[in-house]
């Protein structure tokens, strides 16, 4: 399946012998066999399962296939790649997962200082490779990524250090997570609404992606926690960022959310021109009010539900009570949603809710611990990790600052 659908993609840049052993390495590393297994904890509601690979969170299964791709990308027309990755916790493990100790290849990773989990922290800063640099950055996540845009808008910069991007604003990342809407609406055999942990809104376009490739999606439900940008934006029609909140559900502690502009742009019928004027807008005022015909076209694909802390350690022992199952508070936000949407009669009729669960429990035992009493156990992947030396270095929020240490430490 992700080979049928990445090569509608890459067709210029890769061969399918190239693509299919791509995909093949990409996915050799995962616990299931079913790679994105599909399991249900009620009547008609399932989990999609994407915490199966290497960091145990969904930006494994793009990343894994991204790294493939750049190595042989960078194999075959020669140069060198400085990869700046700005993570809420989860991307950042699954860049250096997919990136580390390549050849042509530095990666820099920032996550916003205490504001990650202790194990997403210790999956990035307990890697030893020589070509993988951690910043703790002293601010929020918004700050890391704003600060890999202007990296991207200094052009001379960005063309000398070869700066490629692999958070959500590169397209092959959105590609990539096409493929999971397709394998679940087949196994289900019918038009399923999905129901997405949404932050930096990446993973829920993927799935607009796909229903533009023709997949019969029967509805895509925003959940996100008390950073709920986006649920008033589609239930009070006016866009606008608040301040950071940090919750249980840190990977998703996003106010500005990158990849709303491509579904923007969907929405207002491909005009190129209103977008980049509303994002300007935004840009300067941190406040959009959507036109009526775009919010139209949004709640025509959207719904949106925001849950707060209690909601989502209510959501965990639920599930737990009702299933045995431990779920993380990512997921747990997810099904919060979809629950919430069941009880108001929107599930859009007959249509399975498959909530994307992002990831392992075991990522965030914390959140876990204040749900059910005990943390979930210690997968293999994880053990150990506490007693390995980590490498970091902290940074304030400040471009030129970050620009100085990267060209002082890149090896490649
Ligand atoms: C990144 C992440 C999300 C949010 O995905 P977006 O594509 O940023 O909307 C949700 N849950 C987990 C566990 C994540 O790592």
């Amino acid at each position: 399946m992700a080979f049928a659908i990445l090569s509608r993609f890459t067709a210029e840049s890769f061969s399918d012998g190239e693509l299919r052993a791509a995909v093949e390495a990409a996915y050799a590393d995962v616990d299931a066999p079913a790679i994105a297994p599909l399991s249900q904890i009620g009547a008609g509601e399932y989990l999609l399962e994407l915490f199966h690979g290497p960091t145990l969170a969904f930006k494994d299964i793009a990343m894994q296939i991204l790294g493939q791709l750049f190595a042989k990308a960078l194999a075959k027309r020669g140069g060198r790649a400085t990869i700046v990755a700005a993570t809420s916790g989860d991307t950042g493990s699954a860049a250096i997962a997919a990136l580390g100790g390549l050849p042509n290849i530095d990666v820099f990773v920032m996550h916003p200082k205490g504001r990650v989990s202790d194990v997403q922290r210790l999956q990035m800063t307990t890697a030893a490779q020589a070509n993988v640099h951690n910043i703790a950055l002293e601010g929020t996540f918004d700050d890391a990524q704003g600060i890999v845009k202007d990296l991207f808008a200094d052009i001379e910069f960005a063309r000398q250090i070869g700066l490629t991007a692999v958070n959500s604003i590169n397209f092959a990342r959105i590609a990539a997570q096409c493929v999971y809407y397709f394998t679940a609406t087949a196994q289900l055999g019918r038009p399923a609404t999905f129901v997405v942990p949404t932050g930096n809104f990446g993973d829920i376009f993927a799935g607009e992606a796909a229903a533009r490739m023709g997949l019969d999606v029967a509805r895509l439900v925003i959940a996100t926690n008390a950073n709920d940008i986006m649920a008033r934006a589609l239930n009070d029609g006016v866009y606008a960022a608040g301040n950071a909140h940090a919750t249980l559900s840190p990977s998703m502690d996003i106010q500005v959310a990158s990849n709303f502009e491509r579904a923007l742009f969907e929405a207002s019928g491909r005009d190129a021109a209103w977008t980049a004027a509303a994002m300007g807008d935004f840009a300067r005022s941190r406040r959009l009010e959507l036109p009526r015909a775009v919010l139209e076209s949004l709640r025509a694909r959207y719904s949106a539900f925001a849950s707060d802390d209690g909601e989502t350690r209510a959501a965990i022992a639920a599930v737990h009570q009702q299933t045995g199952r431990i779920i993380d508070p990512h997921t747990a936000v997810g099904v919060a949603a979809a629950r919430r949407m069941g009880q108001n009669g929107r599930s859009g009729g007959p249509s399975p809710v498959v909530i994307l669960s992002t990831a392992h429990p075991a990522k965030f035992p914390d959140a876990v611990a204040q749900a059910i009493g005990a943390p979930p156990p210690e997968p293999v992947r994880l053990s150990g990790l506490k007693n390995l030396p980590e490498r970091l270095d902290v940074l304030g929020r400040d471009t030129a600052l970050i620009k100085r240490f990267i060209s002082s430490r890149l090896t490649a």
